[in-house]
């Protein structure tokens, strides 16, 4: 009896052990209870990330909890600033979310019920969650294999005399074709919104992810590449009146309190969390660091390339690997994905179906089928770590998980 032992998962990342130390006659036993992390690789440990900054985030906390000035102010101002300098955009206007950042964009842009918006079915939720929010309608256009993003050469077909912009998103850490996609609004006389949730920090030719078109938004969810501890995003812009009218919408459409212009909504940033974002951001570049020499780790030790696809950086690209994300071949996506579960190698499914297949869109009247390389994607992709300090381990257990 003594020595037996068992345990088993209590949740994401959490184990117990149980293990009888001595047994004897009358039954006594001592039994060794253990409860915690379970060794394996977490998919993200924002802890980890946190470690060599955690003085100066606890001081900065405190010294907003001592201004009492949590809505508006100088942390939310100053974080504008530091963030539209950072990326070489005139304006920044921090905002409640990712989300709300396009919603208050495509408020501010005028959209209406009616209109047409062309985006991607292979992106999160919000992204056409936002459209649908206005009142706008969702038009997709498929993606190109390589970067997972919108193709530019199928959306010109897609537009009517309804389409008044096109939302690319820059997936997993990777701008979008923004060239294409602005020469083609050009021509239509469209705006471009990019939806730069994933990609603070990526380059095209030398230009900020978030910069292009008339307007772009970030996302500070934890797990993003610049996260606050809790919700909040931006929209940057250099024109100064889409800004202004930002200003005024994310605050209930009131410049001055209880005198109200527009219809706006609470859509600001809280102080707390700028003033957060202000201290991660000096060291955003470091953490992009990590997860490209990481992606470099996985080039050089992820072997079965007749089982897989790893991602690429396309030319003139930065790419700031938000996820890494591979494409598992010959349907075995699933299969991998049981065995890392199994060693608690972290890994994810972004995303496992695909926008114009949701049960909340299927009025749009879409099938499955329509967009073949989106649902290509959805039934082939799978996301590993990408910032750990373990990625020899990940490559080492998904080489395994290939072979088996
Ligand atoms: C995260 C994300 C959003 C929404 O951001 P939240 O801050 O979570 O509201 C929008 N679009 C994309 C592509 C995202 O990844």
């Amino acid at each position: 009896m003594a020595g037996l032992s068992g345990g088993g998962k209590l949740g994401p990342g959490m184990g117990f052990a149980v293990r009888v130390l001595e047994a004897s006659g009358d039954q006594r036993r001592i039994v060794y209870l253990w409860v915690g992390e379970i060794m394996g690789v977490p998919l993200l440990d924002i802890k980890k990330m946190h470690a060599p900054i955690r003085d100066a985030l606890a001081q900065k906390v405190l010294e907003v909890m001592d201004s009492a000035m949590y809505v508006n102010g100088k942390y939310v101002d100053d974080f504008e600033a530091e963030l539209a300098a950072y990326c070489g955009a005139a304006k920044a206007v921090g905002v409640s979310s990712g989300s709300d950042a396009l919603i208050i964009a495509l408020m501010a842009l005028g959209v209406k019920p009616g209109d047409e918006i062309i985006t991607t079915p292979f992106t999160f939720f919000a992204t056409v969650g936002a459209i649908v929010r206005v009142g706008a309608t969702p038009v997709f256009v498929d993606i190109e294999p390589r970067g997972f993003n919108i193709d530019p050469s199928l959306i010109e077909e897609r537009m009517t005399s309804r389409t008044v912009g096109i939302i690319p998103v820059s997936l997993f850490g990777q701008t979008a074709d923004m060239d294409a996609v602005e020469s083609v609004a050009g021509k239509h006389g469209v705006w471009v919104l990019e939806d730069a949730a994933q990609s603070i920090g990526a380059r095209l030719h030398g230009k900020m992810s978030g910069t292009f078109g008339h307007a772009g938004i970030f996302s500070f969810f934890p797990a993003k590449n610049l996260g606050a501890m809790g919700d909040g995003g931006a929209v940057l812009t250099d024109d100064p009146a889409l800004a202004d009218k930002m200003v005024l919408l994310r605050n209930h459409g009131g410049h001055h309190r209880y005198y109200y212009d527009e219809v706006g909504g609470n859509f600001r940033l809280d102080a707390m969390q700028a003033a957060v974002l202000s201290v991660k951001l000096p060291h955003l570049e470091t953490w992009e660091k990590v997860r490209r020499d990481n992606a470099k780790v996985y080039d050089e030790q992820i072997l079965n390339r007749d089982g897989c696809v790893l991602p690429d950086e396309m030319e003139s690209r930065y790419h700031v690997y938000n996820q890494y994300v591979i494409r598992v071949l010959n349907g075995r996506r699933d299969g991998v994905k049981a065995f890392l579960d199994a060693e608690n190698v972290g890994n994810a499914i972004y995303y496992p179906l695909c926008l114009h297949q949701q049960k909340c869109f299927s009025n749009l009247g879409y099938q499955t089928g329509d967009f073949p390389v989106s649902e290509r994607a959805a039934a082939e992709v799978l996301a590993l770590p990408i910032y750990t300090d373990q990625a020899p381990q990940v490559a080492e257990s998904l080489n395994r998980a290939l072979k088996g």
